[in-house]
């Protein structure tokens, strides 16, 4: 900014009685010279510009509403229902924030020494003793940075593991073919072979189909419960059993933990390694990439292969705890830069604590309630391709009534003309048009009945005025964007707009 003008403007802000803005009294004169006798740095004479630069001139109100109106294009869960299958799309109650944002806590640098950070070594400790309870796990790390970094690393210890005991030759995941896509990824990427195994028609794993697939060359299978479906696997025990038979471990995926909330936990199912996703079940605010926390819990025996560096709590010279970094021999190396995701582990503590083990066993039933309640007022339109009692999600194959060709694509295009996230789409991969509905506990009957009330019009519409349906939508900020192009070709610098 000129000089003057700055000078002018100050000096007019800051006359005495002048009613509105202030400065306030430590404010730094961009134009000032430096202070302490420093010399401002020569910019020789090639390097300097030969024209203004060509900034944007317009006035503050335009500013004002340009960004008001912006923020207002955006969709979260607190401005909306977002029945995002498969994300758990929860409420994210605003003491997490106040917590994870704690001047103590948003001050601290990753590389401070860890004498003086003993408190967020202490929050990491609690919160992964936490974990290990909720999940009947010996020991986890809060390392990983996602759900599918989570599954990496889960894969990783169980390599290491079998590697220890000279068992080398296990080079095969077992993943089921209603899976998250990010599992056979993460087993590709540790360097390992994915094979399916199939589901009944009931929605769980085909033990039958498992059981000749099971030998010395397999490292793990993955499973999800409730899987992407919704359905309770009700043959982990017998699963379990096949598969240490044959030598090999049993991972679990815990993006679904949250109906499981409290009641039942993956280590007493015969799971040996497991990964939560803190930002679902733990409510932090996700989406769109980020923010996210993978910790991964082992059974006992698998604690030397975790990941580097651990949180040990040992014993100090007055008798309190001194929380220190180990780092292990025969651990992994290290899955991340720092110990995680510190600001979503917060959130994590502070939603445990403030549920407390009654709040957190409310969580599960409240969720299946919700899911079951929008899946039975809806079957008379949508197509239910699973019978029975689903968890906390559950799948539609597309519409009924499929005679006017009105797809899931269109249904869920139509429903954000009327203020709704989309539900998640086309996964599982097992129905040609999934509709995928995570209502989770946070939603009141009020918000569902109008949802429920929707949907059915929506349906209305796709007989009557299918063309209204298939061309929406109709009132949101970008109508019908090229999805293909943006997946291929996406823009990701302002330059490029
Ligand atoms: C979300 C999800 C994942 C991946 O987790 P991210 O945190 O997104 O990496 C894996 N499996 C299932 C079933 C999921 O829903």
């Amino acid at each position: 900014m000129n000089r003057e003008i700055y000078g002018k403007l100050v000096f007019e802000l800051s006359r005495p009685g002048r009613r509105g803005y202030r400065l306030p009294d430590n404010h730094i004169d961009p134009c000032a010279a430096p202070q302490g006798g420093e010399k401002a740095p020569e910019i020789p004479a090639s390097l300097l510009r030969q024209t203004p630069p060509d900034l944007p001139e317009c006035d503050e109100l335009t500013v004002v509403r340009h960004y008001n109106n912006m923020s207002t294009n955006n969709f979260g869960v607190d401005t909306g229902f977002y029945p995002l299958g498969s994300c758990t799309m929860k409420y994210n109650p605003k003491i997490n924030e106040e917590m994870a944002g704690h001047k103590l806590f948003a001050s601290v640098h990753p590389s401070t020494p860890e004498t003086s950070v003993q408190g967020c070594l202490e929050m990491y400790h609690t919160l992964q003793a936490a974990l290990s309870e909720i999940g009947g796990m010996a020991e986890f790390t809060l390392n990983p940075f996602a759900g599918a970094h989570g599954e990496l690393t889960g894969l990783m210890v169980i390599r290491a593991y079998h590697d220890s005991r000279g068992d080398s030759g296990r080079c095969k995941v077992i993943v089921p073919d209603s899976a998250h896509g990010t599992n056979p990824a993460s087993a590709a990427v540790a360097g390992l072979e994915v094979v399916e195994v199939k589901s009944r028609p009931d929605g769980t794993v085909d033990v039958d189909d498992l059981r000749p697939l099971l030998d010395n060359t397999v490292a793990a299978v993955m499973m999800t419960n409730p899987n992407t479906l919704g359905i309770f696997e009700k043959n982990i025990p017998e699963i379990a059993r096949m598969v240490h038979e044959a030598g090999a471990l049993m991972y679990y995926d815990g993006a679904n933990l949250n109906p499981m909330l409290g009641m039942a936990r993956p280590g007493d199912m015969g799971f040996d390694v497991m990964h939560i996703n803190l930002h679902k079940t733990f409510s932090t605010p996700h989406g769109g990439g980020g923010p996210g926390s993978g910790p991964v819990g082992v059974r006992a025996g698998l604690e030397p292969f975790l990941p580097n560096p651990r949180v040990i709590k040992t014993d100090g010279a007055d008798g309190k705890p001194v929380y220190k970094l180990s780092v292990a021999p025969d651990a992994l190396g290290s899955v991340s830069a720092t110990l995680g995701n510190f600001a979503v582990q917060a959130r994590a503590l502070s939603y445990i604590l403030s549920l407390g083990r009654e709040g957190l066993m409310e969580v599960g039933p409240l969720a299946t309630l919700n899911a079951n309640y929008v899946k039975e007022s809806l079957r008379d339109d949508y197509l239910l391709p699973i019978e029975g009692v689903c968890k906390h999600e559950f799948v539609f194959d597309g519409l009924r009534d499929k005679s006017e060709h009105v797809t899931t694509l269109h249904v869920a295009k139509r429903l954000l003309d009327h203020g709704y996230h989309a539900p998640t789409i086309y996964f599982p991969l097992l129905f040609h048009e999934s509709l995928m509905i995570e209502p989770t506990e946070t939603e009141s009957k009020e918000t569902l009945d109008g949802f429920i009330a929707v949907m059915h019009d929506i349906a209305r519409e796709a007989r009557e005025t299918p063309d209204l349906v298939k061309s929406a939508p109709h009132n949101t900020p970008v109508t019908h964007p090229d999805d293909t192009a943006a997946a291929l070709h996406p823009v990701v610098t302002f330059d490029q707009l």
